[in-house]
């Protein structure tokens, strides 16, 4: 071994690395995840198909006062936009857990509460949106609807137009380059305004005579539909997501374009890890969580007590503090980070970048100007993760997101450190995030469930 090789660090792209058997696994393991992602369009989605998925697999819902055995397997959701997962371990609480933390909301385009007018014999819905969008990437591509409507009576009905085969599809619409030499002046980010960001859905007016014809028409069809009247928007939330399956991208299909990898890449990584965990020594969690794009806050957010209440049951039944446990557990907060794009080398710092296909990106630290807002895990936490990858064959990358006061980001990984959990962020890279269609690559997002499930597999 030359003192090259011995001295200097040299991240591997994964398929100089990755034997044939490995490769197959791999694509194996994208066909599931691509499945996945085509039907969690939504939050509420990504949690039902997950329990669909869980149940599947022997996971049983939590009952607040059990005692478990090792080897239990558990699941609790929290109002169908989170859900907690635990394989209970050979070790008592008090030893501490090993969690993996990823959220399943992602940037998207919500109806108004008031959404419905008609202009100009057309029919539009209202929209505010959700999350960090840049409003140009959602004009003139297909949206489908799906959503939870709480109607005047007390029933609950769930909504979903645009992802069947044949059902009608939404769009918002965009000038004409003919007209739009005004708009062409117009920096980026204000181009295109918030209000205007209106989803046409329909044209025909109704026979009856009067103002809104359009409207009418548009209600009664919703009305024969699901039985709902305008009122009823009111205690609704609807989203307008791209209407389209996730698919590979490439003619080598390395890669993955879909709506949402952000971050249900990690999301399924998680679970499909606790899926192939059998009676591990430490209790393993898996954390799917709401509203991470909008700041955490709320029920169902990870900084609702609701994710310590279930920790607090397990630890209860054994007699042992949910404080203890904590101070002894690590969280590996999975959530996706920038993949180093060639078209855009200014925004990055290529040597401290995660790069596709070079496997699971660790983080450090997150924030902006001076990691403002980060987690920044120890140097200790670091190492422990470093070793748990190498001893376990994951190929994985360090890097940051973008160059320094460039812009930056944050994720759970704070809420869980402020909980006195060891917590890193390690994710999938992700070309053009938070765009209607994103790109990861499959051999990251392979890697990143070999990592969690080594986690939920090992005391590191
Ligand atoms: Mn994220
Ligand atoms: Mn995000």
């Amino acid at each position: 071994m030359s003192a090259r090789d011995e001295l200097f660090f040299s991240p591997k792209n994964a398929y100089e690395i990755m034997s044939e058997a490995e490769v197959a696994e791999c694509f194996a393991y994208a066909e599931g995840y691509k499945k996945y992602l085509s039907a969690a369009k939504t939050e509420r989605l990504a949690v039902k198909e997950a329990v669909k998925l869980a149940e599947a697999r022997g996971f049983k819902p939590f009952e607040y006062g059990k005692t478990y055995a090792p080897g239990d397997k558990v699941y609790d959701v929290n109002r169908g936009k989170a859900l907690t997962l635990a394989v209970i371990g050979k070790q008592p609480m008090s030893a501490g857990v090993n969690i993996a933390g990823a959220h399943v909301d992602a940037p998207r385009v919500d109806l108004k509460q008031m959404p419905l007018y008609e202009d100009s014999q057309m029919a539009f819905f209202k929209t505010h949106y959700y999350g960090g969008i840049r409003k140009y990437q959602w004009v003139t591509i297909p949206l489908e609807l799906h959503g939870t409507v709480a109607k005047r009576d007390g029933s609950v009905i769930d909504i979903s137009i645009g992802a069947e085969p044949g059902e009608p599809q939404f769009i918002i619409s965009d000038l004409l380059p003919h007209l739009a030499g005004d708009q062409g002046k117009k920096p980026l980010n204000e181009a295109f305004s918030g209000e205007g960001l209106n989803i046409l859905i329909g044209s025909i007016p109704d026979k009856e005579e009067g103002a809104d014809r359009v409207k009418l028409a548009i209600m009664k069809i919703l009305n024969e539909k699901y039985g709902i009247i305008e009122e009823d928007f009111l205690s609704a939330e609807i989203e307008a997501v791209p209407a389209y399956p996730a698919r590979d991208i490439g003619l080598d299909r390395s890669l993955i374009g879909g709506y949402g990898h952000d971050d249900r890449v990690c999301a399924y990584a998680e679970l499909a890890a606790i899926m192939d965990t059998e009676n591990p020594e430490k209790t393993a969690v898996c954390l799917l969580v709401d509203k991470e794009e909008v700041g955490s806050q709320g029920v169902s957010g990870m900084m609702s007590t609701h994710f310590d209440r279930f920790m607090e049951a397990l630890c209860k039944a054994e007699g042992t503090s949910v404080y203890d446990c904590y101070a002894n557990s690590v969280c590996l907060s999975a959530d996706v980070c920038n993949a180093y794009d060639p078209n855009f080398p200014e925004v990055s710092e290529k040597r401290n970048n995660c790069q596709l296909n070079y496997g699971i990106g660790i983080i450090k630290f997150t924030g902006s100007r001076g990691k403002s807002g980060s987690n920044d895990a120890s140097a200790e936490m670091v190492g422990r993760v470093r070793k748990l990858m190498n001893d376990n064959n994951v190929v994985w990358q360090m890097g940051e997101l973008g160059k320094v006061d460039q812009g930056g980001g944050g994720t759970i990984a704070y809420l869980m450190g402020n909980r006195d959990i060891d917590t890193i962020d390690a994710g999938v890279p992700v070309l053009n995030m938070h765009a209607p269609m994103e790109v990861i690559s499959k051999a990251d997002a392979y890697m990143t469930y070999r990592g969690f499930k080594a986690m939920y597999n090992s005391c590191i």
